[in-house]
């Protein structure tokens, strides 16, 4: 099988290829370096089994030309490329909502034109600031106003499964939308924001571990290995066409306690700073107070459940980290 995968040098597109080209498949990648680097796929490039089957395009989804080549050529499109990071979303407000809607459209029109099965990769932003848990897919959202930034990519997401939906209402196409629930493993990097790199990166170097707001916060995380497990199910269970699942962890923890623990596990001798929002991000930000999905139609669907638990993640990314950085 030919597979093309969006933003396949980024965090978690880049575990996707991985997980292909072990498979024996044909891996296309895609990806304009905004966020990923070609080091997620050197190994890959390098590897005497992979590299005749791994194909990368450094150029950006909106390059229609491009895409229609590569969409023509694969049997499957795994459109994981996207504006994403709290920070970077905040630091780069139109590039990202342009990315993320535009993006998406010459996805689905260019599926479309050639009939291929698509998998948009949204997000658990999508349903605002909810603190009841967990998270069903046919929850309302809760947004606040276009004044505070973080909820463009929350909308942006948001526009991308409708019209992902409204293709495969209006001309059947096989589409499944997952919404990914603070994904982290090895390769993650905290430069635009994610909690986990930055929190392991400051504690190896026994410097503050930085907690925004109060730390009462609360996510579950989500191993990468167990998201890129769960996407290649799902893209094959014809049950997930036409809808939304959700992809994420059991294990909900709060911010303060996670940092507590990241300092244990690294023997660090970092303080644990508290920082206000204002100081971290911007003035206008808003924060999630509670994030747990329900994960009662992915177990349905596939028979899937995320088998890594937070300290087993934890230790990959600081082993990863011990070595890369
Ligand atoms: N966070 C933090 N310190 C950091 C980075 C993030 O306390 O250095 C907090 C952030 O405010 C949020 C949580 O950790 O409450 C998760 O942040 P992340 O950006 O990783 O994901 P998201 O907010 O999208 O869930």
């Amino acid at each position: 099988m030919k597979v093309l995968i969006t933003g396949g040098a980024g965090f978690v597109g880049s575990h996707l290829a991985e997980k292909y080209l072990e498979r024996g498949d044909d891996v296309y990648i895609i990806d304009d370096l905004s966020t990923g680097t070609l080091e997620n796929i050197k190994h890959l490039q390098e590897d005497e089994n992979h590299r005749n089957k791994l194909f990368v395009t450094i150029d950006s989804i909106l390059n229609h030309d491009i895409m229609l080549e590569l969409v023509g050529t694969c049997d499957v499109i795994l459109h994981m490329a996207a504006a994403v990071g709290v920070q970077y979303i905040l630091d780069n407000p139109l590039l990202s909502i342009v990315t993320n809607i535009k993006g998406t459209e010459v996805v689905l029109e260019l599926c479309n034109k050639f009939r291929k099965k698509v998998l948009i990769a949204s997000t658990s932003e999508v349903y605002g600031k909810h603190t009841h848990a967990p998270l069903v897919e046919t929850d309302n959202i809760i947004y606040g106003p276009s004044t505070k930034f973080r909820w463009s990519y929350a909308a942006a997401k948001l526009m991308d499964e409708f019209t992902a939906l409204a293709y495969h209402r209006t001309k059947k196409l096989s589409v499944v939308i997952i919404r990914l629930f603070n994904t982290i493993g090895p390769r993650q990097t905290g430069r635009y924001g994610m909690v986990i790199p930055r929190f392991v990166q400051q504690a190896l170097r026994n410097e503050a571990i930085t907690v925004y707001g109060d730390g009462t916060q609360t996510r579950t995380f989500t191993y990468v290995g167990d998201v890129v497990g769960a996407i290649t199910k799902l893209i094959e269970c014809s049950d997930a066409i036409g809808d939304v699942t959700n992809i994420g962890g059991a294990e909900e923890i709060t911010i303060g306690n996670l940092a507590e623990r990241v300092k244990e596990i690294t023997n660090s001798t970092s303080e644990i700073k508290f920082i206000s929002y204002d100081e971290a991000y911007t003035k206008d930000f808003e924060d999630m107070q509670r994030r747990v999905p329900s994960i009662e139609k992915i177990e349905k669907l596939i028979n899937w459940k995320p088998t890594t638990n937070l300290d087993d993640i934890l230790n990959k990314v600081i082993d990863y980290c011990r070595v890369n950085e």
